[in-house]
């Protein structure tokens, strides 16, 4: 691949915190630093500064938080849409960076940057099909065709979507202010907080609740399944540490396909199927540059 040696900027860009980093995907990240998000003046100011200091670079990737505005036909392109973060609503990520850096700026969400390195060079390499999930503070998704994210009219939101309540859910009312009890309502480690009154972390191994996320998780990757026929379904983020989740998520997949999909890795346990991610912390700041060297190559 031409990436080989070329210097790249990559951004994964938080609600909390920026993280910087030069490298290429392919050799690794040679330095990285981080900036905590404040307005977005002060932190792209602080962007700037670090990859001035960091010169030459070929072209500069973002995995951002979103919603982003993603379709290159749209005016408001290459920056945030109504997001309640203060002051970041309408911020312009990709115009200001490309101006005051003069380098080509790739942008995508911060889950598509981390599935997207996943798919490449992580636990989906080598898959058509991949869907990468991550599960902490919300739910969010990515749908990784052949090596690039699945966008559209946006992008997917795959956290927002319902299926049928675990008879213990009859009177949990969710945690999404937009729907209650959708998929991020209902798993979220808010949601699981509101149910527990602690983190999964701290859920002793027998109670109920470990087969009750599963359950939601499970049906969720089913539903993956029947409509995009992934090659690997990688599930990260911070509620997924608890690795105890996988082995009842995978139990209620296989129950909810009942058989169905015939394909030798839909049968057994499913632990070459339903899978963690493989680059850790780093799969948002790899796919960052790959962004950065797609938006070189474009
Ligand atoms: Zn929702």
């Amino acid at each position: 691949m031409s990436s080989t040696k070329k210097r790249y900027g990559g951004v994964e860009a938080g609600g909390t915190k920026f993280v910087l980093v030069v490298g290429n995907a392919e050799d690794g990240i040679e330095t990285r630093h981080s900036l905590p998000t404040t307005s977005p003046e002060e932190t792209l100011a602080g962007v700037v500064a670090f990859f001035k200091a960091q010169e030459p670079i070929s072209a500069l990737g973002i995995a951002s938080f979103g919603p982003l505005v993603l379709d290159p036909r749209r005016t408001d392109y290459g920056g945030f849409g109504k997001t309640p973060k203060a002051g970041w609503s309408g911020a312009g990520l990709v115009g200001p960076l490309k101006s005051a850096l003069n380098v080509p700026v790739g942008l995508d969400t911060d889950v598509n940057g981390a599935g997207l390195a996943e798919a490449v060079y992580g636990a989906g390499r080598d898959e058509e099909v991949v869907v990468y999930i991550t599960v902490g503070t919300g739910l969010g998704g990515g749908l990784i065709v052949r090596g690039e994210p699945v966008h559209g009219l946006t992008h997917p939101e795959m956290g927002h979507v319902r299926l049928p309540l675990h008879p213990r859910d009859a009177d949990f009312a969710g945690v999404c202010p937009f729907h209650g009890t959708c998929l991020e309502g209902l798993v979220s480690g808010p949601a699981i907080s509101a149910r527990l009154g602690t983190p999964l972390s701290n859920a002793a191994s027998t109670d109920p609740i470990w087969e009750q996320i599963g359950y939601y998780l499970g049906g969720f990757c089913a539903i993956l399944t029947l409509v995009a026929s992934p090659g690997k379904i990688i599930l990260g983020g911070g509620v997924m540490e608890n690795t105890a989740l996988f082995a009842p998520t995978r139990a209620a997949l296989a129950k909810a396909l009942n058989g169905y999909v015939g394909h030798p890795r839909l049968t057994g346990d499913l632990s070459d199927y339903v899978v963690p991610p493989k680059l850790g912390s780093n799969a948002g700041a790899i796919g960052a540059l790959i962004l950065a060297d797609r938006a070189l190559h474009a």
